[in-house]
């Protein structure tokens, strides 16, 4: 992607998670922003996701963050939806299996809640909302969502999360078996990020 600013501006990205982090600076490699962790302003508080929506936890992120450190805040609050499941495990997706956010185990349980649902009625999608504030209170969402099915075993080795059970409409491997740059042009965080980054075409000063 071409450079969209004049100067180089700090993001700083509300999350401590390592694989998001390293997503979000793939998907944004190029644009003229430089994308900060969290990991560089140890003393932020940790951000308590205690909303019922993607949005609710994305918001209070990003608004925390850019209120802490001063600077703009990008927060991405995700999690996958199972049809059969009433859309579960939805805002508790990194602790369905338990509070240490295991993903191993998170897969394995979801498997195992799936085991008897036939193969036409395993539809699920990925959420990503993706919040943008500023430290005077303002903030704009980005929504993003992949499609597909989850599978009945563990396949691949790339990736995060619930990646190895999941095949994205229209493919025969899960998330887990594509290289990064191939999932990101299929993933619900690529779908946000491109609107986000549409929105701040032409917005040099954020
Ligand atoms: P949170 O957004 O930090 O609350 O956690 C989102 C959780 O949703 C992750 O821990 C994963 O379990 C799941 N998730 C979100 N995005 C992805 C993805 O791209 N691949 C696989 N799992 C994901």
């Amino acid at each position: 992607m071409a450079f969209l600013f004049s100067s180089l501006v700090d993001i700083i990205l509300a999350t401590r998670n390592k694989k998001k982090i390293e997503e979000i600076r793939r998907i944004t490699q190029g644009l003229s922003f430089t994308v900060l962790s969290l990991a560089d302003f140890p003393d932020c508080p940790e951000v308590v996701e205690d909303r019922d929506t993607f949005e609710g936890n994305a918001v209070k992120k990003a608004t925390e963050i850019a209120k802490c450190t001063g600077k703009t805040a990008l927060a991405d609050d995700s999690g996958l939806e199972v049809e059969a499941l009433g859309g579960a495990p939805g805002v508790y997706s990194a602790r369905y299996a338990g509070a240490s956010g295991d993903d191993g185990k998170n897969c394995e349980k979801l498997l195992s809640e799936l085991r008897d649902v036939p193969d036409e009625k395993r539809g699920a999608r990925f959420v990503c909302c993706m919040a943008l504030a500023r430290d005077d209170g303002s903030v704009h969402t980005f929504f993003g969502y992949a499609r597909g099915k989850i599978g009945r075993e563990l396949r691949g080795e790339t990736g995060f999360g619930y990646d190895p059970v999941f095949f994205p409409e229209g493919q025969d491997r899960t998330f887990a078996q594509m290289s990064g740059q191939e999932k990101d042009g299929l993933s619900h965080r690529g779908e946000a990020l491109e609107k986000l980054t549409e929105f701040l075409r032409g917005r040099p000063g954020l």
